[in-house]
Order: C-alpha cells, then structure tokens, then sequence
C-alpha cells in the first residue's frame, strides 16, 4: 500500500464525461489498496474566462478579489469529483484551500505556499475516504482566499504530497509525459522515460508548460516523487505504479537508469519556446557607470523581472544601446516606468517590440560538453533565421527570435540535436 495524491489538469477535468472517466482511474488506484488524495484544476478554459470577467468589470482590478472569481473553478470541479466519485461507491469528500487549509504568504494572485495543516485529511484518507482538493487555491493570513498563479494546481499537488508524505504525486495531463520538445509543435519529439530535477525546473522556467516551474522547484526541495502521465487512456493502460509516463529524478536516479541502460544521456535534454516575453530598447544611453543600474533599478522596485540583457559596444560619443526582455504582462508598466524616469536614464528612443519568442536549449551535458550553443546558432544561421539576444546558464542557452519564427526553429533545433524520434530507430 502506498499513499498517492494524483493531480488532473484542466483538459482532463473539461466537463462530467471527463471527471467520470476521471473518477474511474481514481477509482482504480484505491482498488489497488493505495490511500488516495486527488487535486484538480478548474475545467479547461474556465480561469482565462474567469480572468476575462474581472478584467471586463474593473480593469485595475483588485486582486484579492480576483483571487475570489478565478478560484471558483477549481471549486466547482471538486465538488463534481467528488459527487461523481460517490456516484461509483467510493467515499469521497471536498476539502476547499481554506478548509484544510492550505496557508500562502505574498502577494494575491501568486501567493506561495506556507504550511498545509493535512492532520484532518490524513485522519481522513486513513478511514479510506477519498480527498479532493481544489488545486490553484490557499488562504492567507488575513484569512482572504489566495491563489498560486496560472498552472499553480502542479505546485499544489506537490504541497498536498510533501506535506502528507505521499509516496509519489502523479500529475496526469494531456501529454503521457515531458518530451524533448512541445509534442504539439514538433511530431517526431520523444517521450522521457526520466529527467532530473534541475533540467525540469530550468525547461519549465523557459516555457515548457507541462509543469509549474515552482512545482519542480518544491519537489527538489520536498525530495517529492513526482510522475508525468496521460489521463486519456483506456481501460487495459499500464497502472500508473509501473510508471508508464516521465518520472522526475535526481542526479544519481538518474545515473543509476543510464547505467542500467534505461537511459540514454544526451547533451540537451530538451527544446523549450516561450512567447510571452517582450524586447525593449534604449537607444543613446549614456555610457558611463551607473547608466544601467538607473534603468533597472525602477523596474526591480515595480517587481518587473528581467531576463535577457543586452548592453551594444558603445558608439564614438560615449554612448550605447541597451536592449532587455520583460514580461509581456508587464510590458505597459515597463514602458511607463521608463518614460517617467527618461531624464535620469538619458536615453534618446525608447522602441518596444512584443512579437518576439524566447527558444530554450536545457541539459545537464552542457556543463561537461562544449559547442552545445555554436551547434544552436550554427542550425538558426542555415535557416536565416536572426538572434536578437543571448543568455545562458550552466545548463541553457536561450535566444530571442521573431515570433513568427517559433514553429520553424523548435523544429530545427530539434533536429540538430539528433533529438528527432526517427533518429533513434535509425
Ligand atoms: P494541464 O491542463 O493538464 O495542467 P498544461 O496545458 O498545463 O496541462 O500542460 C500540458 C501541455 O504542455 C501539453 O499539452 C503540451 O502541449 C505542453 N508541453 C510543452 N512542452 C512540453 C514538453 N516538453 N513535454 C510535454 N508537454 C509539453
Ligand atoms: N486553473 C488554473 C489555471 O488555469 C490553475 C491550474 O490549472 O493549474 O491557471
Ligand atoms: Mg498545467
């Protein structure tokens, strides 16, 4: 016997056909004599309506009553889980984020998670009662509803495991597991039989949706086993204990399986594409110390992250182009923030851009192999395709690209890295 929390995303909670099918897997890891504990998210496209709501009745709108509008999704899929699961003969029961609760400090609308008191729930999944509980959601010290942040139903899940110390947290989605790329953009990617922590949290911090970043990040922490599988599979599918989709692994799990020959490493694990990044520029900055920290220091104040930075060699009269990313999101606050303080940056035209995308290269076999990058610009070069900016980590190159262009390169990239599925059966 083991205690198991299982996570459904949005696509799998998308209306009661769905949550029965749902229910029935759930159904059948209790049959396997496992205690259960289930987060969901709300049904697919329900939070961007929600969210579409608060911006229609209030544009500035205030979050902690956002936090209360969006958080109603994942309420209403609870409770069907639960009906549904008491439909089939189990006992089941809704515990709501503030019930349990599930405590969060910081800011609404992307709270982080504090403590989980799960005493109740244990008592309750050890009476052989099924615990469903609303992803996204938490409570905060003033007693307000909070919620974790688009895709925080992954971090809940997480927290809910590590803090009933679950043997292993299943996050079922709508892939059957993390590929070497977006398997919706690039066919021939190929499922993972594992990859480590530290790759998951770099590809998910680049783009790869499949899981929060700060799940990844609470599980390394947490030691939590988390697994990567499809919920849209039929009845003679392989039971999820024999891991059928991607498990997420340390560094020596992850030997171990390379040395077993269940793993092949390669330099790059995987292709990431982020679109939701935006490239300001300002030109004729003075060239002189203290010109950039005048540009960033406003926009480190509004909590408006940077990534990519880009400082030109300086023209003849001392002065220089800077170039950075920020999120779209916040890219009307960046602009305001830099128009207002122009005088004391002096730089001569601010241009913003939005149709740019970010693609990602992420693996551990960065960090002992050279010329994962030349290979990167090398293969964008020989499709034309222009890098408007750089960075890189230990274990990532990133460059900024037109947007336009996304498809073209994942797919590229895909390739030069021998990472295409046709590859291997060659
Ligand atoms: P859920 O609603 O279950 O939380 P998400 O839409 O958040 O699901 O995440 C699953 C999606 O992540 C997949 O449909 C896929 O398009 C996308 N994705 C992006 N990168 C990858 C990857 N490397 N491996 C698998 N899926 C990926
Ligand atoms: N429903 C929330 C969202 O769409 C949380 C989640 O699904 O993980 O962002
Ligand atoms: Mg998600």
């Amino acid at each position: 016997m083991a205690r198991i929390v299982m996570k459904f995303g949005g696509t799998s909670m998308a209306g009661t056909e769905r949550i029965r099918r749902v229910a029935n897997i759930v159904r059948k890891q209790q049959a396997r004599g496992h205690e259960v504990a289930v987060v969901v998210s709300a049904m697919a496209g329900e939070t961007d309506r929600l969210v579409n709501f608060c911006r229609e009745a209030n544009a500035l709108y205030d979050p902690a009553e956002y936090d209360v509008v969006v958080a109603s999704g994942e309420q209403v899929t609870s409770g069907l889980l639960a009906l549904t699961l008491q439909s089939l003969g189990c006992q089941a029961r809704s515990w709501l984020g503030w019930q349990m609760p599930i405590n969060t400090i910081e800011a609404h609308a992307k709270a982080r998670i504090d403590s989980i008191d799960a005493d109740a729930l244990i008592a309750s999944m050890e009476r052989g009662e099924i615990a469903v509980i609303p992803g996204f959601q938490g409570l905060s010290g003033e007693g307000r509803l909070t919620t974790l942040g688009r895709g925080g139903s992954d971090t809940s899940a997480v927290a809910v495991a590590a803090a009933i110390g679950a043997d292993r947290c299943d996050i079922y989605t709508d892939v059957d597991g993390v590929y070497t790329t977006d398997p919706r953009i690039v066919a021939k990617a190929r499922k993972q039989t594992a990859v480590t922590y530290e790759e998951m949290l770099e590809l998910a911090s680049v783009g790869a949706k499949v899981l929060q970043t700060r799940s990844v990040g609470l599980a390394m922490k947490e030691g939590v086993r988390v697994q990567v599988l499809s919920s849209f599979v039929g009845d003679d599918a392989v039971p999820a204990d024999e891991y059928p989709g991607t498990m997420i692994v340390s560094e020596e799990e992850m030997n171990a399986l390379v040395e077993k020959g269940d793993m092949e490493r390669q330099h790059v694990t995987g292709i990431a594409h982020d679109k939701n990044e935006a490239k300001v520029i300002l030109t004729r900055v003075p060239d002189k110390p203290g010109a950039v920290a005048h540009i960033f220091e406003p926009l480190a104040a509004a909590s408006i992250n940077v990534d990519m930075i880009i400082q030109n060699v300086g023209r003849d009269k001392g002065e220089t182009d800077v170039t950075f990313t920020v999120p779209q999101a916040d890219l009307a606050r960046a602009q305001a923030l830099l128009e207002d303080k122009r005088d004391d940056i002096g730089y001569n035209r601010l241009i913003t851009d939005s149709k740019v995308a970010k693609i990602s290269v992420v693996g551990v076999g960065m960090k002992s192999h050279a010329g994962v990058a030349s290979t990167m610009f090398k293969a964008l070069a020989d499709r034309a395709i222009n890098i408007q900016a750089i960075t890189t980590s230990e274990i990532k190159v990133s460059v900024l690209i037109d947007e336009d262009e996304t498809e073209l390169a994942v797919r590229v990239l895909h390739t030069a890295y021998g990472l295409d599925a046709a590859d291997e059966a060659a």
